[in-house]
């Protein structure tokens, strides 16, 4: 798997996901990814960006602006 950006190479890491939901900005710490070298972009794999988003959904009733997670205890 190679970067989208700059075709360089990828690996396994996790990086800090910030989705802007509607102005709402839900910070996701820990989140597992392909990482590019290069350029810093990064690739969450499908399985990971359902569980992302169904935590999101979740969180649509919490009516606090910022809020920070961490994957890690997420899933454990
Ligand atoms: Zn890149």
């Amino acid at each position: 798997m190679k970067c989208v950006m700059c075709k360089s190479k990828l690996a396994k890491s996790s990086v800090n996901h910030i989705v802007d939901y509607n102005g709402r900005i839900i910070i996701i710490k820990n989140v597992p990814a392909n990482v590019c070298g290069q350029c810093g972009e990064y690739y969450i794999d499908n399985d990971t960006a359902m569980r992302l988003e169904e935590v999101v959904s979740d969180l649509l009733n919490n009516k606090a602006e910022i809020l920070v997670l961490n994957y890690s205890e997420m899933v454990a």
